[in-house]
């Protein structure tokens, strides 16, 4: 069968052939890219004596075409899927899971790398070199290559195991939220929603059977609106203990059990492997690099955030005791007060902005932002093959007006395409024999669409969430590596959120709204009033905020930076650690580690600060662009170079360090978010 995934792609640039490609090729190709891997390893292992070149930048090399159509099926199945390509996706991942687990597991080929590390003082490498050698050797020993039969047996156990106890955590928490339905029958105690969410909760009601009549789940779209704009307390009160009790009644559903058996094996797995704790498993690859740092890093932000917090629970107990005589304020009524009390201080809403953001100037912004600081230009360019006619594919040249990227864009929702918004790419950076090949980066993104009779007009979360994509593509669409495993946004976990958090900072900026916020009837540019009052209102009870987050972080690293079998009780553990940062009243039995998914399901363990570290280096690194002014081209110049184009070639603080000319400080941060 004739295989466009297999052809060399002819199209400009080489982009994917997605006119020609058709579900059918996936399979075929990958496993025929498989065996391509699979001898180009062999080729590695037969070579002679194991050198630099033809071991750690031969695996660099090794898999390419592989990569890349892996690349297209899962970016296709994130973005324009089916059922066809979701079942074929189950039987993709296993594959490629045996495969990367093949090599990693190969002790010939380690063999040969550990040869290479144990000499890396005398092969006088580039420090991006030292960074793939170090790279590639950690990523065997931390999978256990170091390991002897029958502990690299037991790491294998364990894996699975805890493989298994992630899953079962999730389907708990999941069963445990698809469970539960509050139907509601009087019109009255839906009293204080907006028509939109008030019209979802009918439809939620008539798809279970009641018409007439309303009804409340515990998924985010139900449960966050319901707790926000109800004016009913006691049904308020009622989501949110049966919100903030899931998996922990102690039925079959109850994850307390698996919570404990996670934290076991995670830090026995740490232990076979040589580390103290699960956490400086997970730290030694980050920025922050021990417990340690972390820990000081969030009680250090506690101890600023703290008092402003307390003044915003405050100034919310009065506003609800003024407005409904409420005495004690309750967890359940914080989110409530809190979105009212935001209107009457700002008197701002979406609707109010919508006017100013139509989509396609805000394209534009973005592209003459990063025009400005960047010299990059965009040319849309109809001739490069997209998956669906709402994608818009564009020709990126540098400074030097040379090619730099293939950009693509991809900004409604529809049936085949998964919530949120990401940045992804189809092709990677790298230079090999002299030659720069250039990657193929895309932004995917479910924005407001247009009517009838108006454009897309954006709220203007849609336009921070816009620049911070974004900010990711620029990363990746001014990439400068040598190897492909080091270039763009492969950096640390902790790193990677720095090139598009700072980005949304321009969103701020007069300087750069008045290059796209204009009325899209009257063409009047967007008010400095209104920006003021935009930067108060992001403003907004960021000591609250702060404190929450802080929680969290310090909660994840309470579970992963010690011997777990000192913890007797979850739900005791949970209370006494989160003392430090309660603001409102304890709900008894009530327990937020059962249903913590980020650190026990996901793979956020021992990572949940990363949220806040992210937001001190953006910060900190947009107080030099707003000390030199905002379009700055030295600072500019400076940023793209220490940071954009420098990937993962050297540890992030280094490159930081470089940037800023001095270690990351959180003072920006509190003063953007008015704590200091
Ligand atoms: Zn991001």
């Amino acid at each position: 069968m004739n295989n466009p995934l297999l052809d060399k792609f002819e199209a400009p640039f080489e982009t994917a052939p997605f006119n020609q490609i058709k579900t059918e090729h996936f399979l075929p190709a990958i496993q025929k890219s498989i065996e391509l891997a699979k001898d180009e390893i062999k080729a590695i292992k037969a070579a002679p004596l194991p050198t630099f070149e033809n071991t750690i930048e031969a695996l660099d090399r090794a898999g390419e075409k592989l990569g890349v159509i892996a690349g297209i099926f899962f970016n296709l199945n994130s973005a324009e899927t089916n059922e066809e390509i979701q079942k074929l996706a189950r039987e993709i991942s296993p594959l490629l899971t045996e495969h990367s687990n093949d090599i990693l597991l190969d002790k010939a080929l380690f063999e040969r790398v550990e040869q290479v590390h144990s000499q890396k003082e005398q092969l006088d490498l580039s420090p991006e070199q030292e960074t793939l050698l170090s790279k590639t050797y950690k990523s065997f020993v931390r999978n256990g290559a170091n390991l002897n039969e029958e502990d690299s047996q037991k790491l294998r156990k364990i894996d699975q195991e805890l493989a298994q106890l992630s899953l079962k955590f999730g389907e708990h928490v999941l069963a445990e939220t698809n469970r539960y339905v509050r139907f509601v029958e009087n019109e009255s105690e839906v009293a204080g929603l907006p028509e939109s969410i008030k019209e979802a909760a009918a439809q939620t009601a008539e798809e279970k059977g009641k018409v007439g009549q309303w009804a409340f789940t515990l998924d985010y779209p139900s449960y966050v609106p319901a707790l926000t704009y109800l004016k009913n307390r006691e049904l308020r009160k009622e989501l949110f203990i049966a919100y903030n009790t899931k998996s922990s009644k102690g039925d079959d559903l109850d994850n307390k059990s698996v919570i404990k058996d996670i934290l076991q094996l995670r830090y026995e797995r740490a232990k076979l492997l040589g580390y103290q704790s699960h956490a400086h498993f997970v730290l030694e690859e980050r920025m922050a690099k021990t417990p340690k740092e972390v820990l000081e890093f969030l009680e250090n932000l506690l101890e600023k955030a703290k008092p402003k917090a307390e003044e915003d629970v405050s100034e919310v107990a009065a506003f609800a005791k003024k407005l409904d005589g409420i005495e004690r304020l309750e967890r359940w009524d914080f989110a409530y007060y809190s979105e009212m009390l935001k209107k009457e201080k700002y008197e701002l809403d979406d609707e109010l902005l919508r006017p100013y953001f139509q989509l396609e100037k805000v394209i534009d912004g973005v592209f003459q932002t990063a025009g400005k600081l960047y010299g990059i230009q965009f040319t849309q360019n109809k001739d490069i093959p997209v998956y669906h006619s709402d994608v818009t594919a564009y020709e990126v040249k540098g400074r030097d007006g040379k090619h730099l990227a293939v950009f693509y864009a991809d900004f409604f929702p529809r049936a085949g395409k998964r919530n949120g918004a990401w940045m992804t790419s189809y092709k990677g950076q790298y230079q090999l024999g002299g030659k720069d090949h250039r990657p193929h980066v895309s932004i995917v993104c479910n924005f407001t669409k247009p009517t009838k009779t108006k454009p897309s007009l954006l709220i203007f979360n849609e336009v921070t969430t816009l620049f911070h994509e974004f900010g990711h593509a620029l990363h990746g669409m001014l990439a400068k590596s040598n190897y492909s495993s080091l270039s763009g946004t492969s950096v640390y976990w902790d790193f990677v959120e720095l090139p598009s958090q700072i980005f949304e900072n321009w969103c701020y900026e007069k300087e750069c709204l008045d290059l796209f916020a204009v009325h899209f009837e009257t063409g009047e540019k967007i008010p400095q009033e209104l920006i003021d009052r935009i930067k108060k209102a992001a403003n907004f009870q960021q000591g609250y905020q702060t404190v929450r987050q802080i929680s969290f972080g310090l909660l994840d690293m309470a579970y992963h930076h010690q011997d777990p079998s000192k913890i007797e009780d979850i739900a005791s553990f949970e209370k006494h650690v989160m003392e430090k940062t309660d603001l409102l009243p304890k709900v008894p039995n009530t327990l937020m580690s059962t249903a913590f998914s980020h650190i026990f399901q996901g793979g956020y363990s021992a990572g949940y600060y990363s949220y806040k570290w992210a937001e001190v280096l953006d910060a900190d690194a947009f107080e030099l662009f707003l000390e030199k002014g905002v379009f700055d081209p030295e600072t500019a110049e400076s940023f793209a170079k220490n940071i954009l184009s420098a990937g993962g070639t050297e540890h992030p603080s280094k490159l930081y360090q470089r940037f800023r000319g001095r270690e990351p400080k959180p003072d920006a941060l509190l003063k953007r978010a008015g704590l200091i």
